[in-house]
């Protein structure tokens, strides 16, 4: 059977409104029900959490969030839990995005924070990816080094509750310097599998959804979803205007 794409929209610090939020997720909602082969998710900022799940009733689109705390409770301020999230019926948290990490998040912390989503019943949206793309391909050592250091506390029964998501950071972002060819990202995306086969099983690797992240617009996604075999792709700012995000599910939907 055909696997289904996911994509995950990740707002980021935005919209600036609780209304505005609303209005953006009710734009998608209306257009979601048609979509068979697709899932689709939003990672609102954590203040709009409960205000959109209330909104959908239907779980027609999933909620994720930005990010999460590797604890479960405490003295932990300004942290939320993924306890917390449950109760908001949260299925997704990015955890190790690149503008965390670039914040102070090291491996080790994204390693406990997948730990603790993976135990609690989230889908851990596992963000790697290099800073910069180098001819001598050194960026995959990094890679490698991300992903075995990320997983360290993850056993292979559990990694159906982890999503990679291939995010270069060269590519994220306003200021990006472009976006990654499509046979790049398949070659990329066949290494990932072969480090995940390699840490756990070929069958597990074969199964696992590796998204693709980085600048993605309703003009290029199809080509990571078709030649650069992603199994879905992380969107930020496109997953911020509802047309631009439901042209990008449309493709998604009729790969
Ligand atoms: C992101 O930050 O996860 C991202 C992919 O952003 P953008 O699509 O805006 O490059």
């Amino acid at each position: 059977m055909k696997q289904k794409q996911l994509i995950i929209g990740n707002w980021k610090m935005n919209p600036r409104t609780v209304l505005e939020a609303q209005k953006l997720f009710d734009d998608i909602k209306k257009e979601v029900a048609v979509f068979q082969g697709t899932d689709v998710a939003v990672c609102p900022p954590f203040v709009f959490l409960s205000g959109l799940s209330a909104l959908n009733s239907g779980k027609e689109i999933s909620l994720g969030a930005q990010n999460v705390s590797s604890e479960e409770e405490g003295a932990c301020t300004g942290e939320i839990s993924v306890g917390m999230l449950k109760t908001l019926s949260v299925k997704f948290a990015i955890i190790g995005h690149s503008e965390r990490r670039a914040m102070g998040e090291t491996d080790e912390m994204v390693s406990k924070k997948v730990v603790a989503a993976v135990k609690a019943g989230l889908t851990a949206v596992l963000c790697v990816g290099e800073r910069e793309r180098d001819h001598e391909s050194a960026f995959l050592q990094i890679l490698k080094e991300q992903i075995i250091a990320s997983l360290s506390g993850i056993s292979e029964r559990q990694l159906k509750n982890v999503v990679i998501a291939y995010e270069p950071v060269w590519a994220i972002g306003a200021k990006a310097k472009g976006v990654v060819e499509p046979e790049a990202l398949l070659e990329t995306i066949i290494f990932i599998r072969k480090v995940l086969s390699d840490l756990y099983s070929q069958k597990t690797a074969h199964a696992m959804k590796i998204l693709y992240g980085g600048s993605v617009d309703e003009k290029n996604a199809g080509s990571f979803l078709k030649e650069g075999g992603a199994n879905g792709l992380l969107v930020g700012r496109a997953s911020l205007n509802a047309k631009k995000f439901v042209e990008i599910l449309k493709i998604a939907d009729n790969i």
